[in-house]
């Protein structure tokens, strides 16, 4: 009888190895648990806490879309845009005699400026 191929269920996310870990139903004696394979290796492990973990299976999608969040820094609100800020950048030489005190003050400054600019868009 020929080797039953791997009935893939669902996928997790392999903290380990950043990679979607396949859940795949047992079979034989095995049939009620769930097993799990990865570039860690295969896990046939039947724990009830570790076949929780795995019941929760999701899409290759939700597990890819996961992996990519958090492999991704969160990229910073663009403050550059806002007509302030522009004024700003045209005029280096101020900018390079001020105190680091100001600085502060800019920053909140910009992101002042990038709340009105989001209340704008809310508005629209
Ligand atoms: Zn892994």
């Amino acid at each position: 009888m020929p080797e039953q191929e791997d009935k893939v269920l669902g996928y997790v996310l392999c903290r380990d190895c950043m990679t979607p870990k396949q859940i795949i139903q047992g079979s034989g004696k095995r049939a009620r648990f769930l097993r799990a394979k990865c570039e860690c290796g295969a896990s046939m492990l039947t724990g009830a806490k570790i076949q929780a973990k795995w019941a929760k299976y999701k899409t290759l999608e939700e597990v890819q879309a996961q992996i990519k969040e958090l492999t991704t820094p969160t990229p910073l609100p663009k403050q550059e845009v806002t007509p302030a800020d522009l004024e700003q950048t045209k005029q280096p030489s101020q900018s390079q005699t001020k105190p680091s005190g100001a600085v502060a003050w800019v920053i909140g400054g910009a992101l002042a400026a990038f709340g009105l600019g989001f209340a704008k868009l809310a508005k629209a």
